[in-house]
């Protein structure tokens, strides 16, 4: 088991990408803390785990979080350091989506999709770099292939995530002096609920056949992104943003 011992804290870890990777790094021995905006669902998601494999209740916390509000989310840190004591990996995965033209834009979705996309993960961080910055650790954001890419209709979006790949290199020379590692993992088109609100089936075809695995991914397939940086076989591994796109974006 590659986090046996490791705390994890992991924004967005209700459904998708972020559902799975708690799975993931629970199966491989961490402890867990599975963050949504609603309390209830992450409450439901983390019996669900329990259901699915057999985990001890020590193992997995249930945290309600309101990343566009810096109290809320001092609290979630608060809960994982007074529970376990540190947290040895980050997952900055929580993020919304848009398509919206810039014409369409108004103020307030534009501010929304910076406060959750970029903000939150620099506030969330900040937090928890406190902590982590005595036992070193993994800092894991999640980007986009659109954050490389660019998208048309998706500006503010892509936007956001070209800055999450900024956050990413400019923490990676920032807080190596900890022995923090920070690094990033930028899906292509994933099965999730988000992919399915946003992608029509125009748009679904049309990046499937530019697509050289001639698939969608499903969130198991970036998992093991996420496990590689969190662990010690990524020990030297820092600023970078690994690529799960199918092929999509070279
Ligand atoms: P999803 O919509 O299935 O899950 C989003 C998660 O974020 C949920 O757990 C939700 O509770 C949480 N969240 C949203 N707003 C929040 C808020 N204000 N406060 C607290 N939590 C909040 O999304 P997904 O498809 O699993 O995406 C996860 C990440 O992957 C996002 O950052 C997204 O931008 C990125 N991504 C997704 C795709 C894709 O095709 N699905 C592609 C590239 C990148």
């Amino acid at each position: 088991m590659k986090l046996e011992g490791k705390v994890a804290l992991i924004t967005g870890s209700t459904r998708g990408i972020g559902n799975e990777v708690a799975r993931c790094f629970l199966q491989e021995g961490a402890k867990v803390a599975i963050c949504g905006s609603k309390e209830e669902n992450a409450i439901r998601a983390m019996q669900k785990i329990k259901e699915d494999f057999s985990i001890s209740d020590d193992k997995v916390l249930a945290i309600g979080v309101d990343l566009k509000n810096t109290e809320s989310i001092r609290d979630m840190v608060e809960k994982v350091i007074n529970t376990w004591g540190k947290i040895d990996i980050l997952v900055n995965n929580a993020g919304i989506t848009s398509n919206r033209s810039l014409l369409e834009s108004s103020d307030e979705e534009i501010y929304e999709m910076f406060e959750i996309n970029l903000f939150s993960v620099l506030k969330t961080t900040r937090e928890v770099v406190k902590y982590m910055k005595d036992t070193g650790g993994s800092i894991i954001n999640t980007s986009s292939m659109v954050g490389i890419y660019g998208g048309k209709n998706q500006v503010a979006y892509a936007s956001s995530k070209f800055a999450v790949n900024g956050v990413t290199k400019s923490l990676a020379k920032e807080l190596g002096m900890y022995q923090i590692r920070v690094n990033a993992v930028a899906p292509g088109v994933v099965a999730t609920d988000m992919m399915k609100d946003t992608v029509n089936e125009n748009m679904k075809q049309m990046l499937l056949n530019m697509t050289p695995l001639q698939k969608m991914a499903e969130p198991k397939d970036l998992a093991g992104a996420y496990l590689y940086l969190a662990s010690e076989d990524a020990s030297f591994t820092t600023g970078t943003i690994i690529q799960v796109d199918g092929g999509l974006v070279m």
